[in-house]
């Protein structure tokens, strides 16, 4: 691009010299022609002088000529420079009244040659031919060509010294970046990309890069801990159930006992169904491989056919239930999986609320379908109920109460099939509402 700048700048330079020069050089010999006319008059002036003080000693080769009107040599005139070329266009042209600009190329020198007729009274008293050598412009001309071809590979090298450079400085911090993006394994995702200082497209490149790696090693470490937490929680009943079984074989039992042991060990075995259940669930929503059915859904006849059996359930706990509704709010979907949101928010509800509390379920349609579980219950800490979604999270209070931590994951795993939200809001102390949002049914009316 520098290349074809400085061609393009100096081909105009030049053409712009070249006419500069020659313009000069016409008005500078239109002068001395003038001068030579006036001069050639009065015999005692020293013309030579005259034309030197005026053009300087460029006119000291005498470069000057006084013609009859035929274009002759005038001895009268006593002419004293050099002979001139006259050609035919210029005798042509002086004859019918006008000036002719020539280059004429002597063996030994190039010329510019002006010839002028001198009128006076109407007639052509006689031409004066004045000429000065090129040799100065052409000098100039060659100095100009030897500027440029000298200072044009030089621009080019410096332009290209200075574009590696300056490319080499921008892309350094890219070349950290790669080398610190190289240093990253799915086992160390704890590092991070180097973030130049500078605030600009790769400092927002190098941010950008270290927030998604900031999601993935959350993603990474979840995903660890959620195999982890599996595994222990499907050891727990196994042991169990490996103990149980290895005390019945150990010695001769009574039918009875043989009976309490298989008892107890169905138990566990449904807890490890269940257990494994739900895990399956997860991650076959995880995979997005069963979405549910869309069937349409009357949210209230769910909770309907729920409630009997919930408020059994919360008058074993202590508490008083209350399910509010008001009229049919249909949403597409699955009322089977809809029926475990409810189950599993309203057992949350009556589980960690003490002996006498209050459970309240509402379920109301403005714009979206909207499901409320509040309870008078411990609430959840500030901290926990950003993770109270999160996979085999579980609260103090709920080791003891046997939970997996897998209910709310599954909640809400359900409502996103669903294509709603769930949120929890909590004061401790002073009670939990989990809020469940879910689309209503297009063109149904409630
Ligand atoms: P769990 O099987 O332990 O009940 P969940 O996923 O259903 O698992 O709940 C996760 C945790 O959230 C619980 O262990 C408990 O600490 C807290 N939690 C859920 N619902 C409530 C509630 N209504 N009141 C207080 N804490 C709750």
């Amino acid at each position: 691009m520098v290349a074809g700048l400085l061609a393009v700048l100096g081909g105009a330079a030049w053409v712009l010299l070249d006419r500069g020069l020659r313009q000069n050089v016409d008005v500078s010999l239109q002068a001395a022609a003038v001068t030579v006319a006036t001069t050639s008059r009065d015999p005692a002036a020293q013309l030579g002088d005259a034309l030197e003080a005026l053009m300087g000693p460029m006119m000291a080769g005498r470069l000057y000529e006084l013609l009859d009107p035929r274009g002759r040599p005038d001895p009268r005139l006593a002419t004293r420079g050099t002979r001139l070329p006259l050609s035919a266009e210029a005798l042509r042209n002086a004859e019918a009244g006008r000036e002719t600009f020539e280059t004429v190329e002597l063996p030994t020198m190039s010329l510019r040659v002006l010839t002028m007729p001198i009128v006076a009274g109407g007639q052509i008293e006689r031409l004066v031919q004045v000429a000065v050598p090129l040799d100065a412009v052409e000098t100039a001309r060659r100095r100009f060509l030897l500027i440029l071809a000298g200072l044009a590979p030089l621009a080019i090298l410096g332009a290209a010294a200075g574009g590696w450079w300056l490319a080499g400085r921008a892309l350094a911090p890219v070349d950290a970046m790669v080398e610190s993006a190289r240093r990253i394994t799915a086992e160390d995702l704890s590092q991070r990309v180097a973030v130049p200082p500078a605030d600009d497209e790769l400092g927002r490149l190098a941010s950008g890069l270290n927030d998604m790696l900031a999601r993935l090693e959350r993603a990474f470490s979840s995903a660890r801990r959620f195999s982890a937490d599996a595994a222990h929680e499907l050891r727990t009943p196994l042991t169990i159930l490996k103990g149980e079984v290895e005390v019945a074989l150990a010695s001769t039992q009574t039918p009875d006992e043989y009976r309490r042991v298989l008892a107890s060990a169905q138990e566990e075995v449904d807890r490890l169904a269940a257990l494994v259940e739900d895990l399956l669930f997860l991650a076959r929503a995880d995979a997005g491989v069963a979405p549910p059915p869309q069937d349409s859904v009357d949210l209230r006849a769910v909770l309907d056919d729920a409630g009997p059996a919930l408020i059994a359930l919360a008058e074993r706990g202590g508490q008083h239930l209350t399910v509010d509704t008001n009229g049919p709010v249909l949403v597409r979907g699955s009322a089977p999986l809809l029926l475990r949101v409810v189950v599993n928010l309203v057992d949350n509800a009556i589980k960690y609320t003490p002996t006498g509390g209050q459970v309240f379920v509402r379920l109301a349609a403005a714009g979206q379908a909207e499901l409320t579980v509040r309870d008078t219950g411990p609430g959840i800490a500030a901290d926990d109920q950003a993770r109270v979604f999160d996979r085999f999270f579980r609260g103090d209070p709920a080791r003891e109460r046997g939970g997996t931590g897998l209910g709310l994951a599954l909640t809400r795993s359900i409502v996103q099939l669903h294509g709603g939200r769930i949120t929890v809001e909590s004061q401790p102390g002073q009670g939990t509402c989990f809020r469940v949002w879910l689309p209503r049914e297009m063109g149904a009316t409630p």
